[in-house]
């Protein structure tokens, strides 16, 4: 298993080394191959909670993994590295702790991965990532540009993004036995980032926030998907916020924030700590409950990252527990509320709309 891995590795850096040039790849290759989707045969929109015939929220938390250590295309690297048993193991069981905790509820996640987290598991046997597929999770990727193609990735071709996205997929594959990877989170400053993704197969994304400035434009935020007409260099959102029909790319928005730092603001001390973070959440939700429409997909999500809200040794993720029965159970138990994986959220979105 080591040594194909290290073959492998090896073809892959040569590869990707060749496809470097920008000037080799021509770009008229990279726009004509765009597979037409076939459109969706119209369907009649479905009744929702018959009974009331009220709104339903499609609900679920997503988990970032993120890239620490040298990754499959050499880039990276730094102290915390899953290439060190001990971190890695540590951060499995984090995952696995609150994956279990949200399956105690009743859940399942959108867990997003790549190298070398997906690479270290297959060199070690790990079967984390499978066993969570297992459990009905939905295992996706999580891109961050530099850790993939270094920091001249703006300049690079789609061509060239959508081969290190399958590559990524192709390990995520490996990992968990999932063949069909289908969302992704990431690449959000690449214009030409859509076309890259359907390039590679990728059809959710969602989770949009500006790398540089940890905030994310309000016209991203909402409770109803669309299919954007075009990507975004964090400036202008003109094509990202306007649906095409045919547009190959479910965007499932957060919900309804009524800050641009929602996503980053954990991380913020003046925001208070965790307790007050699930707070805004929970005002969130609400908020989101309020502008679902019947008869409309309406989604509410949020991000966590191995590790975070970890909480005190004696009571482990204390404040997600917290959440999730307090907030989520009941509006599970009334019906307003459902589970449900970010491509389940898609596929729901793509069998109603006209
Ligand atoms: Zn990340």
């Amino acid at each position: 298993m080591k040594r194909t891995f290290a073959f492998l590795s090896i073809l892959i850096i040569a590869s990707l080394a060749c496809g470097l040039p920008a000037a080799e790849t021509p770009s008229a290759a990279v726009v004509e191959p765009v597979e037409t989707q076939p459109t969706e045969a119209a369907t009649q929109p479905q009744v929702q909670n018959e009974a009331g015939g009220d709104a339903v929220l499609y609900f679920t938390i997503g988990m970032h993994i993120e890239p620490m250590g040298e990754t499959a295309q050499g880039f990276g690297g730094g102290k915390a590295d899953y290439h060190n048993p001990q971190f890695f193991d540590k951060q499995v069981k984090d995952i696995l702790e609150v994956t279990q905790l949200v399956e105690s509820h009743g859940g399942r996640m959108t867990i997003q991965a790549q190298s070398p987290f997906t690479t270290v598991a297959i060199e070690s046997g790990n079967t984390i990532l499978a066993d969570l597929a297992a459990s009905g999770h939905e295992i996706a990727l999580h891109f961050h540009e530099d850790a993939h193609m270094g920091k001249n990735s703006s300049a690079l071709q789609p061509l060239d993004w959508c081969n290190v996205l399958k590559e990524e997929i192709g390990y995520i594959t490996q990992a968990s036995g999932v063949t069909d990877i289908r969302y992704w989170s990431g690449g959000n400053l690449y214009v030409d980032m859509y076309e890259a993704a359907e390039c590679a197969g990728l059809d959710v994304n969602s989770d949009w926030k500006n790398p540089n400035t940890q905030s994310t434009d309000m016209s991203l935020t909402g409770v109803h998907p669309w299919r954007p007409a075009g990507g975004t260099d964090g400036a202008d959102f003109t094509l990202f916020t306007q649906n095409d029909p045919n547009g190959a790319v479910v965007f499932l928005p957060e919900g309804q924030y009524d800050k641009t730092d929602f996503a980053a603001s954990r991380r913020s001390d003046e925001a208070g700590g965790d307790e007050a973070y699930f707070e805004y959440l929970k005002e969130s939700l609400y908020a989101s409950l309020e502008a679902a429409e019947a008869g409309k997909v309406n989604v509410f999500h949020f991000t966590i990252h191995p590790g975070e809200f970890r909480g005190s040794p004696r009571d482990p993720f204390g404040v997600i527990e917290k959440f999730l029965t307090e907030v989520v159970d009941p509006l599970v138990a009334s019906g307003d509320l459902q589970w449900m994986t970010l491509s389940e959220m898609a596929d729901a979105y793509a069998e109603i709309e006209q």
